[in-house]
């Protein structure tokens, strides 16, 4: 039989409900089949090595909360790409924002890759040099999950976020 979830064929699949929907799956997916993380918004039921990877991105930015200072303004999800964006509006290089600030040009690099989170310091000289804001509120955790519900996570989001 096939696993309509992941295609394989296996000697015997189960049926579960996906959202109101039969679907015929195999040992492996029928734990996803229950678990509301592999389903986007729409419905449509992700692959679950796809679900993986969203899970991952959810840890990684609960990882990140852990190490914000406490205060109401926390780090922007896309400090990286305000920075780039500011930097390059301005005409500036690398370097010419690393002299402005007092930075390496590789830790320039570094911040707008994403690959290096700016402690609150660089942030504040990066505002200031950039004439821009990278943080935000920080929302209870009661609203993230309301947030995260609301948008949810589509297929679409993630190969955004694949992208960068
Ligand atoms: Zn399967």
């Amino acid at each position: 039989m096939l696993c309509e979830m992941c295609g394989a064929e296996v000697p015997r699949t189960k049926l579960v409900m996906v959202e109101g929907a039969a679907v015929h799956v195999c040992g492996k997916c029928e734990k996803f089949a229950s678990s509301p993380a592999v389903r986007a918004k729409d419905g449509a039921v992700l692959l679950p090595d796809v679900a993986d990877r969203l899970d991952n991105r959810e840890k990684r930015r609960k990882e990140r909360d852990i190490y914000e200072t406490s205060g109401e303004l926390e780090l922007a999800e896309d400090y990286s790409e305000r920075i780039r964006k500011a930097r390059q509006r301005q005409g500036m290089s690398h370097e010419d924002l690393g002299r402005l600030i007092s930075e390496k040009k590789s830790v320039i690099v570094k911040v707008e890759s994403g690959e290096m989170t700016p402690p609150d310091k660089l942030v504040e000289r990066l505002e200031r040099a950039l004439n821009i804001k990278l943080k935000e509120p920080a929302l209870a955790a009661g609203e993230v999950r309301k947030a995260n519900n609301s948008q949810g996570m589509t297929l679409g989001d993630f190969i955004k976020v694949k992208k960068k």
